[in-house]
């Protein structure tokens, strides 16, 4: 009988499909460029499906061009580390840090600006982070920041291997990863055993804001961002770390016991916005200088816990045009700004343009104690017959500037110390 034999015997195209069943049968070549349409996460799960894939997880050609997407072409410079090792330890759990943020700190606010840098013959590669600093004195002209380093994520604190568990093998002593890790860049260390570390945290979404008790009560800070703040990066994401659980302490009860003489003062509790997460990062070794590079002196006594949360700040810096030019319109003027706000200094704003009111619209992104962080600076109208309502805080004005300026009217916020708006 001839039937049990074809039974015995499949066909030749059936013999293809079950040696192709899994991913990892393909060639290697045609897998790699699959790869190229997958992230990295997705990259090494694939790998890991089965025995042939897994010997491939370390091919530094994945890694490379995991890399490059971030910029960084060469590991020359971090201390012999592979390609796999540099973007598993520090460019995949960190890289979404890279670029502006912008921090709830009361009044004034802050800025950090995080980048890659490849490194050289002094200094190993890393993310470094980098505090916009101005100067506190009277200006008429805006000035460029001063970047001061904040911190460092990278590998050059010298690495100590977890200890190998009794009864291991070499085997698995060779497989320990050398961690990317988080140090401070404003006191750097003087020899090897004078490290100290930053913490980096992921704050979740909470309520909590800031406010200020004055003699009679207490008034709200405003909320940083608002739930539409369009410089917010809805894009950026948070660092790939395990958020955190914080001690959030609502301070509303504690303030009304303050003595007089200790007011006004800063305080902490619950307001009706719910803020998104964010990350604060603070120095392990509390000297003044670390806090104050992420805490610059306030006003006002302070009386929060908590350090501040920073949240992404979309990088929206545009090439000038010049308003003699055709494509001038006030349109143009979208995005980060640096103003002169006499004696306090420059301070960083956003400035949108709303088109359906035909109006440029100024958000403080950093602030004083007059108008703080995250108030209205000022809104431009774009017609003459536009209204400026006056309120108690709001006051409409005129520029009487020589010629050779565009003038509008428009309305803007000035207050008394201590913002005290509501
Ligand atoms: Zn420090």
């Amino acid at each position: 009988m001839s039937i049990p034999a074809l039974v015995a015997e499949p066909p030749a195209a059936a013999q293809k499909t079950e040696s192709l069943r899994n991913v990892c049968d393909l060639p290697y070549d045609v897998l790699f460029e699959l790869f190229r349409h997958l992230s990295a996460v997705d990259v090494t799960s694939l790998l890991s499906t089965c025995r042939d894939g897994r010997k491939h997880i370390q091919d530094p050609s994945i890694w490379q061009r995991l890399c490059s997407r971030y910029g960084l072409r060469s590991v020359a410079h971090f201390g012999g580390l592979p390609f796999y090792v540099v973007y598993t330890q520090l460019l995949h759990p960190y890289g979404p840090l890279l670029g502006l943020w912008a921090s709830d700190y009361p009044y004034r606010g802050n800025i950090i600006e995080f980048r890659l840098i490849a490194g050289d013959e002094h200094e190993h590669g890393g993310i470094i982070g980098e505090v916009w600093r101005f100067p506190q004195t009277s200006t008429r002209y805006p000035v460029s920041p001063e970047y001061v380093r904040a911190l460092k994520i990278g590998f050059d604190a010298p690495f100590i291997p977890s200890p190998t568990p009794v009864g291991a093998d070499a085997a698995f002593a060779r497989e320990v990863i050398p961690k990317a890790r988080v140090y401070c860049g404003v006191l750097p260390p003087v020899d090897d055993a004078h490290w100290h570390s930053t913490y980096l945290e992921v704050v979740p979404s909470n309520s909590y804001g800031y406010f200020m008790q004055g003699y009679r009560r207490p008034f709200s800070h405003p909320d940083f961002p608002v739930g539409d703040a369009v410089w917010y990066d809805t894009q950026r994401g948070l660092p790939r770390l395990k958020p955190s659980i914080p001690v959030l302490v609502d301070q509303r009860e504690l303030v009304r016991i303050y003595p007089a003489v200790r007011l006004p003062i800063v305080f902490a509790s619950v307001t009706p916005h719910t803020k998104p997460a964010g990350i604060s990062i603070h120095c392990s070794s509390g000297d003044d200088r670390c806090t104050q590079t992420y805490q610059p002196a306030l006003p006002f006594d302070d009386l929060s816990t908590s350090p501040p949360r920073y949240y992404p700040l979309r990088r929206d810096i545009r090439a000038g045009v010049n308003p003699g030019d055709e494509g001038w319109g006030l349109e143009t003027m979208t995005g980060l700004w640096l103003g002169a706000f006499g004696r306090y200094g420059t301070e960083v704003l956003h400035l949108t343009w709303h088109r359906e009111q035909e109006e440029l619209q100024a958000i403080k992104l950093t602030g004083d104690a007059n108008v703080p962080r995250g108030a209205h600076s000022w809104t431009l109208h774009a017609t003459s017959s536009a209204p400026s309502p006056p309120t108690s805080t709001h006051t409409g004005w005129t520029s009487e500037l020589p010629g050779g300026c565009l003038m509008y009217s428009g309305t803007g916020t000035i207050s008394e110390r201590g913002f005290p708006y509501v």
